[in-house]
């Protein structure tokens, strides 16, 4: 009898441990998708997810379809759509890989439970993370709020597991596989082709993923800790997307990087690695806040935060920001990036984000929003870290009265201006020292560049002293209060 093989967020074939354990023996498999964004509750994936699942679904299908197995698409809800599937093809066995989302958490319980009921053989396996969250623990059992503790346990821990390869063989049950949808009928990708302008960028699907990790151990892991806070390289491995959909495994990553360093006849981590590594342990510093704090995407975890005085605004500031039109380069560029692309530079995010929740004044929530409608890499757990410690109200947060000043961050990180005059044209014209402060720069400058300000480009929304003062005043306000 087949065994079912539930793809979710683990969109390979290598290094996929339910489809290894359901196929041990060669005994046949029925791959299927469920779509179901409406289980995800407040946080279904938004659009420019739903441009990358389309494609990757694609990818994986092609992939299946070239070991002579098509991949089932059905809708949801879940567990009426892996029964159906059960009842079709009479198979016994159902395997998937974990996630740690609090409503996929609950689900998968209530699924696991309902199948073995029904007399079927379930396991859940792990192939998104080096170490589950509940496996990791302080000297007194309990969960880790700060990142470096976190990592140095993990580091502590056993090596992960090496990967184990795609499958070179699958076998279909003997009456074959049942219709699923069309890919097209899931309504993933939008109607009005937007989307188009992400298909330069990138190549979602594991052979993608596989060659972007293999152009950055060439070209970016040596001197990944000196690159990876400069916006206008191509510094970091842009691998974001393709781990947050399982494209490729932290696992893959982990022995790639140890290999590489081996054939180098490096002995030990470098600097560049050990940086880019610790990085893959924020993504699963992530998932351990996120495990721990199931409210954590929308609720504070310093309560002080729940009573922040946050500005009005009519809308005006949020869309000037959404927009990049703030009038602040370096951070119209992170949000024209990220319209463009559907990515944003790690250092541009946290300048980004800072304007926002600190001089803007506005809830890091709605910041939140908007990036993961926006981001091919949106992430429950790193974005709600990510937004979390920019507005430092969250686990290992930077402290809220830590602003970043965007003038001063773009003379540091983009000092030719080379990442503004990439997404703002209309600053390219300007001389480099003045591209991160247009609106003081001499008017002969202007007039050069061919540039009036507020035609143009617009003059800053907020004063960046005065907004700061003021964010600090309401800062006490909460300090006081508790
Ligand atoms: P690299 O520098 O090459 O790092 C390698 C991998 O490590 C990344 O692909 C990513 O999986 C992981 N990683 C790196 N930095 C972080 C981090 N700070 N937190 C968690 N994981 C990390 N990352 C997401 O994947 N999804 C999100 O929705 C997301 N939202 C963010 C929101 C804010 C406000 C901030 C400040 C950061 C956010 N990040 C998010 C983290 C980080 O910006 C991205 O992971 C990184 O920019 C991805 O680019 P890369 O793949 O080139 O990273």
């Amino acid at each position: 009898t087949a065994a079912i093989v539930w793809f979710r967020r683990d969109l390979r074939l290598a290094d996929n441990p339910a489809l290894q354990a359901a196929c041990a023996g060669n005994r046949p498999i029925v791959p299927v998708y469920v779509h179901a964004p409406e289980e995800l509750g407040a946080w279904a994936p938004g659009a420019a997810s739903d441009w990358w699942l389309h494609q990757s679904l694609a990818a994986l299908a092609g992939e299946l379809r070239e070991l002579g197995l098509d991949l089932v698409l059905r809708r949801g809800p879940s567990l009426q759509a892996l029964t159906r599937l059960i009842r079709e093809t009479g198979a016994d066995a159902v395997h998937w890989n974990r996630l740690y989302e609090p409503a996929i958490i609950a689900r998968d319980r209530e699924i696991k439970a309902e199948l073995r009921r029904a007399g079927l053989e379930v396991h859940s396996h792990n192939a998104a993370l080096l170490h589950e969250p509940w496996t990791v623990q302080t000297g007194t059992g309990g969960d880790y709020r700060a990142f470096t503790p976190f990592w140095k346990a993990c580091r502590r821990r056993e090596e992960p597991p090496a990967p184990a390869p795609a499958p070179t063989q699958l076998a279909a049950p003997a009456g074959g596989l049942p219709e699923g949808e069309p890919l097209d009928a899931m309504g993933l990708l939008p109607a009005i082709r937007w989307d188009r302008k992400l298909e330069g960028h990138w190549q979602p699907g594991s052979a993608g993923a596989e060659a972007r990790l293999a152009a950055f151990l060439d070209d970016g892991l040596a001197s990944y800790d000196e690159g990876r806070d400069l916006p206008a390289q191509p510094a970091t491995s842009r691998l974001s997307p393709h781990l947050h959909f399982g494209e490729i495994g932290p696992r893959q990553v982990w022995h790639a990087v140890q290999r590489r360093l081996a054939r180098d006849g490096a002995g030990s981590l470098t600097a560049g690695a050990e940086a880019f590594l610790a990085e893959v342990g924020w993504r699963e510093f992530a998932y351990h806040v996120l495990f721990h704090h199931p409210g954590f995407p929308d609720e504070p975890l310093n309560p002080r935060f729940s009573r922040f005085p946050w500005r009005e605004d009519d809308g005006r500031l949020r869309h000037a920001w959404e927009r990049g039109e703030t009038g602040l380069p370096m951070v119209d560029a992170g949000m024209r990036e990220l319209w463009a692309t559907g990515w944003m530079h790690n250092r541009v995010r946290m300048v980004t984000g800072s304007l926002l929740v600190k001089n803007l004044r506005l809830p890091w929530q709605q910041g939140e929003r908007w990036f993961w409608d926006t981001l091919v890499d949106a992430d429950l757990a790193s974005n709600s870290l990510g937004w979390q410690w920019v507005a430092g109200s969250g686990a290992d947060a930077a402290p809220y009265f830590r602003v970043f000043n965007p003038v001063r961050q773009g003379e540091r990180f983009d000092p030719d201006g080379e990442y503004v005059a990439r997404w703002i044209p209309e600053l390219a014209g300007l001389p480099a020292q003045h591209r991160h402060a247009p609106w003081q720069a001499p008017a002969s400058a202007l007039r050069a560049a061919g540039l009036r300000l507020d035609e143009h480009y617009p003059r800053p929304v907020v004063d960046l002293k005065r907004s700061r003062e003021e964010a600090l005043e309401a800062f006490q306000l909460i300090k006081q209060a508790s």
